[in-house]
C-alpha cells in the first residue's frame, strides 16, 4: 500500500487515509500541537514538568513536548517516579536516562523508597489482603509524589502521557463503578491553576490512540521496552481495556466516540459536581485534597507505613 500523500510505503491507516513513516510522524505531531493549542495546555510563562517513566507513552510525550516548547522557548524537564517494581521500573528508568542524555533534557526521579520508606513490591501483598489492588496503591502515591515534586521544582504545569485509550478506559471504569463525579475531574486539563499547592495536569496526547503512540515511538527508534508493568493484569483497568479493544476492532472509532461524547457533556458534569467535594488541605501533610485527610495519608495509615 502507498501513502496517500506521497509514493512511500504506507505504515498506518486511519479511515481512508494511508500514512508513510514521515507523514505519520507529521500527523502525530500536528495533532498533539493542535491539542496543546486548542485547550491552552501550555502558556509562554509556564515551566513544565513532564511525567516520564521511560515507557513509550512518556517518551513520545517528552519528545513532542520538547519539539513544541523549543519552538516557543518554554522551559521543561522530565519528572519520574520510581515505585520500586523490580525488573520493570529499573529498566524503564534506564531508558529515560538514556533518552534525556540523547536530547540534553534535565530529569528528576523521586522514589517510593525515599518518600514513603518502602517499595510497591514490598507493600503490594498487604494491599491485596486489604482489598487494594497494586495499581490503586501505586496510583495514589504516584499522583501525590508527582504533584509534590513538580510543585517543589517550581513547575506550573504537569504534563502526563494519558492517551485516548487511557481516557476512554477511565470514563468507562468510573461509569461502571457508579463514580460519575470522578468523570467530572477528567478531560485534557485537570484541576484549577489557582488551587494552592496543586500543579495543574495537562494531557497533550489526549486524542492519540495507544497504538499510534506505540508506532510513533517505534518509528522514532526510541530505546524503549514495550513490555507492560507486571501488575497491570491484576487491575480493573486491564479488563476494561480488553473490552474497549475488542469493540474498537469490530467498530473502529469507538474510543474516539466515547471521549468526544464525554467532552460534550463535561461542562455539565463540572457544573453539577463543582461544589460536591469542596477543596481543602490535608490535616496531616497539608497537600490539597477534598476531605480532611488526603488519599495518600489515608493509604499510609491503612498499610501502617512509617513515613518520616
Ligand atoms: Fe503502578 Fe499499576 Fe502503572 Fe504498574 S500498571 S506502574 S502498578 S499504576
Amino acid at each position: 500500500m502507498q501513502c496517500t500523500k506521497c509514493d512511500n510505503h504506507a505504515v498506518y491507516r486511519l479511515s481512508d487515509q494511508l500514512y508513510c513513516k514521515d507523514h505519520f510522524c507529521r500527523y502525530f505531531e500536528n495533532k498533539v500541537y493542535k491539542t496543546i493549542k486548542k485547550f491552552s495546555l501550555f502558556r509562554p510563562d509556564d515551566k513544565i514538568a513532564v511525567a516520564s517513566s521511560g515507557g513509550k507513552d512518556s517518551l513520545a510525550l517528552l519528545y513532542t513536548v520538547m519539539l513544541y516548547t523549543n519552538k516557543y522557548n518554554i522551559p521543561f524537564f522530565a519528572l519520574a517516579v520510581d515505585e520500586g517494581i523490580a525488573g520493570y521500573r529499573d529498566s524503564s528508568l534506564d531508558d529515560l536516562k538514556f533518552f534525556c542524555s540523547q536530547f540534553d533534557i534535565k530529569y528528576h526521579i523521586v522514589s517510593f523508597q525515599d518518600k514513603i520508606n518502602t517499595t510497591l513490591d514490598n507493600i503490594k501483598d498487604k494491599g491485596i489482603s486489604l482489598n487494594k489492588k497494586p495499581c490503586t496503591v501505586c496510583g495514589i502515591f504516584r499522583r501525590t509524589l508527582l504533584n509534590r515534586a513538580a510543585r517543589e521544582l517550581g513547575a506550573t504545569k504537569l504534563a502526563t502521557g494519558h492517551n485516548l485509550d487511557d481516557e476512554a478506559q477511565s470514563l468507562l471504569m468510573n461509569t461502571m463503578k457508579g463514580n460519575m463525579s470522578h468523570n467530572a475531574a477528567l478531560g485534557p486539563v485537570t484541576g484549577l491553576s489557582s488551587t494552592k499547592g496543586f500543579v495543574q495536569r495537562v494531557k497533550p496526547l489526549y486524542f492519540m490512540l495507544e497504538k499510534e503512540t506505540r508506532l510513533y515511538a517505534f518509528i522514532k527508534n526510541f530505546k524503549v521496552d514495550f513490555n507492560e508493568c507486571p501488575n497491570i493484569s491484576l487491575s480493573f483497568r486491564a479488563g476494561v481495556r480488553d473490552i474497549l479493544n475488542n469493540m474498537e476492532s469490530t467498530s473502529p472509532g469507538t474510543k474516539n466516540g466515547i471521549v468526544n461524547s464525554f467532552l460534550e457533556i463535561l461542562p455539565l458534569l463540572k457544573e453539577k459536581y463543582r461544589n460536591e467535594k469542596p477543596f481543602s488541605f490535608c490535616e496531616r501533610c497539608n497537600d490539597p485534597c477534598s476531605g480532611k485527610i488526603c488519599n495518600a495519608c489515608q493509604m499510609e495509615d491503612l498499610l501502617c507505613l512509617k513515613v518520616n
